[in-house]
């Protein structure tokens, strides 16, 4: 079926959801031309730099992190949050790379992560109904009609924070913020305060003991220790962006590659494999992730990885099961076996965030408790399989907020008020999301 020649805009002529209704299509195209001619947001050599190590971890001797807002959002545009999130991130991966003894892959839900898919087209509050928020690069959040309205111009800004955050997180990784020894001690700090200090303190006192006899054998210049390397993605959800970002560069003749993010994905929602946002994805040549909820089919599965990745390329695509902690142990293992017994090369990370989301009053939520028991469930069926566990992806913030329940200070409903921030899904605090890192460690290391 994919002897159909592939173009940035091939993706126009399939059937298509979760698309905006831009009022005035002339000022769409007028936006699309303008962003058509920004310059790149990523190098191309740094997408195939991404891929190698995600083919790495396909092959067990890398694990990924992937992780940051559901939705970034304009209002919420400040350094200090890009600082905090890439900060436990950070914090996160110097756990995992421990736990797992292998290098840690750290790849941001950051500096693009705009479009949201909506169950509904609309929504109605006290009997007013207006089209539903599809993230700041589509509309605005406000319940006015105003806001609501669908605005291509919002691509602009999206384009212009993106740039800004991909920047200063470039900074941070290599400016000395993401040394080593640094995050080791935010961990400690972190560890001590916790209300299972015992429980963390083992665990970040042997990280310490390691690098101090790493520094004793002089390795504490080395540029592992005091860099690092981020990697950037967002769900490929908004194509007319995403195709006036897509460049063949120069460099790298004969590939078209979207340059919006180091690594796209395909929503639970839009992986219809006669559908636009798989055939956009097809034909860029970055790393590639879809996410595989609960009513996959094994035969579907093995199809589309045959289409979003015909060469069979190792580390080209990512496969994020999110299927909810009751259900994955019953849906997770055919696909697994289906996707081995084709001889499909993929990455399985597991998002233990989408599948596990419940109403709490007027709040959507997840329990700490399901998050941590999706992502057992989905390394005990991995081992069952005989398969490979590449990572996790996880929706967390390094502020403060009340949005998840559970985790060491208990956070129950009666506490999401306080600091609830979310423009979308909730979101694992700084502290829930390291948590969840010591006990994957633990896990791993087991
Ligand atoms: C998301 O990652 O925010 C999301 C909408 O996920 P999914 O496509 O898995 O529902
Ligand atoms: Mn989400």
């Amino acid at each position: 079926m994919n002897a159909r020649v592939w173009t940035p805009d091939s993706w126009r002529a399939m059937p298509i959801r979760q698309v905006p209704d831009y009022p005035n299509p002339a000022h769409l195209r007028a936006i699309e031309d303008k962003v058509r001619r920004f310059p790149p947001l990523v190098f191309a050599g740094e997408a195939d730099r991404l891929k190698a190590q995600l083919a790495r971890a396909g092959d067990g001797h890398a694990f990924v992190l992937q992780g940051g807002d559901c939705a970034e959002s304009f209002a919420e545009f400040h350094a200090n949050t890009i600082r905090d999130t890439f900060r436990v991130l950070l914090q996160m991966a110097v756990v995992l790379t421990f736990g797992a003894s292998l290098p840690v892959v750290k790849l941001g839900r950051m500096a693009g992560q705009f479009a949201k898919p909506r169950s509904s087209d609309s929504e109605t509050i006290e009997g007013v109904t207006l089209p539903s928020y599809r993230g700041d690069i589509v509309n605005g959040p406000d319940f006015t009609p105003e806001a609501r309205v669908p605005d291509p111009a919002r691509m602009e800004f999206a384009y212009l924070q993106s740039a800004a955050t991909l920047n200063l997180l470039r900074a941070f990784a290599t400016g000395g913020y993401a040394d080593l020894h640094q995050v080791h001690r935010w961990n400690l700090d972190f560890a001590a305060r916790s209300p299972l200090a015992d429980r963390y303190e083992g665990l970040a006192h042997r990280i310490d003991e390691t690098l101090r006899f790493m520094g004793a054998c002089g390795m504490s210049d080395l540029p592992q220790v005091r860099e690092t390397e981020f990697y950037t993605s967002h769900e490929s959800l908004l194509l007319p962006f995403e195709e006036a970002l897509t460049r063949q560069p120069s460099t790298h003749p004969g590939r078209h590659f979207a340059c919006s993010a180091h690594f796209l994905w395909i929503g639970d929602r839009t992986r219809q494999p006669d559908g636009a946002h798989v055939e956009f994805l097809r034909g860029v040549a970055n790393p590639i992730g879809m996410k595989v909820g609960p009513t996959m089919e094994p035969d579907e599965l093995v199809r589309l990885t045959e289409i979003l990745n015909p060469a069979n390329e190792k580390g080209r695509l990512t496969l994020i099961a999110r299927m909810g902690a009751e259900k994955v142990g019953a849906k997770l293992p055919s696909l697994l076996a289906a996707v081995r017994r084709a001889g499909r090369n993929v990455v399985w990370l597991c998002d233990p965030m989408h599948g596990n989301t419940v109403k709490a009053g007027a709040y959507k939520t997840r329990s700490f408790d399901a998050i941590l028991s999706e992502i057992r469930r989905f390394f005990d069926c991995h081992a069952a399989e005989g398969t490979t566990p590449g990572g996790v992806h996880v929706e967390m913030t390094g502020q403060n907020v009340t949005e998840c329940l559970g985790g060491a200070h208990r956070m129950t409903e009666a506490d999401l008020a306080a600091n609830y921030a979310t423009f979308c899904d909730p979101r694992l605090n700084a502290e829930q999301s390291l948590e969840l890192a010591f006990l994957i460690a633990e896990e791993l290391k087991a």
